[in-house]
């Protein structure tokens, strides 16, 4: 199976990196981002220049309307939509539970559970055989955070995470019969830049060592994984939960 795939959060990134691996193995990308369109059409103009179809939109997971936006636009731009890749998550800065700000929930758990349920309505809505659609495949990114706690630094983060890994079996269970997989990737310890946007730039120098294999991971080694519980060479896998982590 190829087709459109939509990438939340494919700018930068793990969800830049799923975007051209994925552009390589057929399929044509709509990544959605928040601020960063430079980036975004710099993945965009990658992806085309190894001859996919391949489109970016503005749109914040979190709110509805830019959420229904962001499908029409992949279908009038690139064709009907065959998978989609909830990828878009935040951190916010390291806080312990009793320092919370309800701002600071209602953000977290906006962008990290609303949008990606409110994403997967709108894939399952076009994808379910129950209502004449194609058959289709979602995976969720969470993080190993879900199982470790966030203590100290963010149980909100880890707790939007478990979240998604609940709705992540859930909904397999529910369209298992509707021709849709739904999988997630739980990574681990990973270099991108979301962990200076939570106010830590040394975090990866600062943790690597209680990795067992003793190194972040890199974004492409997320994206291989998701690429492959998206593609058809995963086809008796749903309702998993893939700890890419390096053994933490
Ligand atoms: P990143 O480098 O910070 O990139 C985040 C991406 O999400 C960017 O494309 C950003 O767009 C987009 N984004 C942020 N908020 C958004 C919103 N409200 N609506 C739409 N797009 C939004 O993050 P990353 O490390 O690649 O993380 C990707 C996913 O992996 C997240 O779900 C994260 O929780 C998960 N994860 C990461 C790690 C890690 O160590 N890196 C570990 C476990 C799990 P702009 O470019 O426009 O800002």
């Amino acid at each position: 199976m190829t087709g459109v795939v939509i990438i939340t959060g494919g700018s930068r990134g793990i969800g830049a990196a799923t975007a051209e691996l994925l552009a390589g193995q057929g399929w044509s990308p709509c990544v959605s981002y928040r601020d960063r369109a430079d980036a975004a059409e710099e993945v965009v103009a990658r992806c085309q220049a190894i001859g996919a179809k391949a489109s970016a939109m503005r749109a914040d997971v979190s709110v509805e309307d830019d959420v229904l936006r962001l499908f029409r636009a992949a279908e009038d731009e690139l064709g009907p939509v065959r998978a989609l890749v909830n990828n878009a998550g935040i951190v916010a800065p390291r806080s312990r539970v009793a320092d919370f700000t309800a701002e600071r929930l209602d953000r977290m758990f906006g962008v990290n559970v609303l949008g990606p349920l409110l994403c997967a309505r709108e894939a399952v809505r076009r994808l379910s055989t129950a209502s004449g659609g194609p058959g289709g495949s979602i995976v969720n990114v969470s993080s190993r955070a879900s199982e470790l706690g966030g203590s100290g630094e963010y149980v909100d983060y880890a707790a939007s995470k478990a979240a998604v890994d609940t709705f992540t079996v859930g909904l397999a269970k529910e369209v298992a019969q509707e021709g849709i997989r739904v999988n997630a990737v739980r990574p681990g310890l990973i270099d991108t830049e979301i962990h200076a946007s939570g106010g830590q730039p040394d975090r990866i120098e600062r943790v690597k060592a209680v990795v067992p294999m003793g190194r972040a991971g890199q974004p492409l080694e997320i994206a291989e994984a998701i690429a492959w519980l998206l593609s058809d060479r995963a086809s008796y896998v749903t309702g998993a939960l893939l700890d890419v982590g390096g053994g933490r």
